[in-house]
């Protein structure tokens, strides 16, 4: 690990013009890939020659454009390669199927994004033999009293989706390599604000979706890991991506990366205003969660682990006490003052608001849900950067006010 700052280890990174010498990337639309001489086909295909390297073969194995894509987002995360992926749950599920065979095992936060849950805790043990256990992620004895002879992964959030605990990926990385595991963490929530690689993770997902992207338009993943750990994912013969094929579209990669440029301003002003609220919500006495926050128990990790520049993320919930209440906030938001949206995701340029117990966290079971604090009245808020701060606040506030709130 070289650079502090991700933008400036993007920066470092060798710019990719385009063929004809445009300042932007070329989309490389050809899903085959000519060789020069016979005996390079065969070469390839019996892996005496790797791609990228050695030659491009075909567009559901490594493709120029979302090659480059994956170089931005390796220099990004600090490690040796990435690749990108149709989806962040497809750069999740090639990860962990990477990583684990049939009987492996795999310790995880308790507290997930609802389809990441439904992966480990339904479909993998079903499909593959894949069993998990969640623990509660910042309980570090309880993480270790969970791995077993069995276990290969220990796999958490940076900053975990709903519930905002910051995972401690240092003592995580410590007890995983100590053990002989790997660390997978999904970065979704704080790209630039947190490098888990450099805090010694392995292996660095995210849903691009989200911040990365930014615009709430593509649906896109990345893997970010070691050079021989992203060519596995490519292996001809067990290889998830190449075998289960949740490849990446040039066209999107070449979109994305036209918007990598501005990560940092969103994401500092995600957060900019994402503290502000939080603070203004905390002093009118509610129950807001920010690791922004000092009383935030995460908070001081987030300050020795986090990357200043860009805040404590654009995220905080609020616990509105019941369903009724929180859905009657959240109503009145988008209807009546067109604070933000009533819809699933986040890292969007406006606000966007959910309440993930009968959402994006339903997947969960209600002794799940109870177990990882994830309660009806929760409400999530994606922060915007949209309209004024002023203009925004205004509105946030005569909405509490409205529900009577405050
Ligand atoms: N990881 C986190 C933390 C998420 O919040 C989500 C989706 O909400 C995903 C992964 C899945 O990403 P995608 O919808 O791009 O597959």
């Amino acid at each position: 690990m070289t650079a502090k700052n991700p933008i400036e280890r993007l920066t470092d990174a060798r710019h990719e013009f385009g063929e004809h010498g445009g300042v932007n990337m070329s989309i490389e639309a050809s899903t085959a890939f000519t060789v020069m001489k016979p005996g390079t086909m065969p070469d390839l295909f019996e892996g005496r020659k790797t791609a990228p390297e050695g030659c491009y073969l075909y567009g559901r194995h490594f493709n120029p454009t979302v090659y480059n894509l994956g170089r931005q987002l390796a220099a990004i995360e600090g490690t040796e390669a990435a690749y990108c992926t149709a989806s962040g749950l497809a750069a999740i599920s090639a990860s962990l199927l990477q990583l684990c065979d049939t009987g492996d095992q795999i310790v995880a936060s308790n507290a997930v994004y609802g389809g990441s849950y439904a992966l480990m805790h339904d479909f993998l043990p079903r499909k593959a033999n894949i069993r998990t256990h969640f623990v509660d992620i910042s309980d570090l004895a309880a993480v270790e009293a969970a791995i077993t002879d069995q276990t290969k992964v220990i796999y958490a959030e940076s900053i975990s989706n709903p519930t905002l605990r910051v995972a401690d990926i240092t003592a995580l990385a410590a007890l995983a390599h100590a053990r002989g595991l790997q660390l997978v963490i999904d970065n979704t929530f704080s790209p630039l604000l947190l490098s888990p690689a450099s805090l010694g993770a392995d292996v660095v997902v995210h849903s691009m979706t989200k911040y990365i992207n930014g615009a709430s338009d593509i649906i896109a993943g990345a893997v970010c890991g070691t050079t021989d750990f992203v060519q596995s994912l490519m292996d001809l013969h067990t290889g998830p991506l190449m075998i289960l094929g949740p490849t990446m579209d040039p066209g999107i990669a070449s979109k994305i990366s036209l918007r990598i440029p501005h990560l940092a301003l969103r994401m500092g002003e995600h957060a900019r205003r994402a503290l502000l609220f939080a603070q203004r919500l905390d002093e009118l006495g509610l129950e807001v969660t920010y690791p922004g926050l000092p009383k935030h128990p995460d908070h001081q990790l987030m300050r020795q682990i986090h990357c200043p520049d860009y805040g404590f993320g654009g995220i905080f919930t609020l616990n509105l006490g019941s369903a009724g209440q929180a859905d009657a906030l959240m109503d009145i938001l988008q209807n009546k003052y067109h604070f933000g949206f009533m819809a699933v995701s986040l890292g969007y340029f406006d606000t966007l608001m959910c309440c993930p117990g009968s959402s994006v966290s339903s997947e969960m079971t209600e002794a799940d849900l109870s177990l990882a604090g994830i309660g009806k009245g929760l409400l999530r808020v994606s922060v915007g950067y949209t309209g004024t701060v002023e203009q925004r606040w205004k509105q946030l506030e005569s909405a509490l006010q409205d529900v009577g709130v405050i």
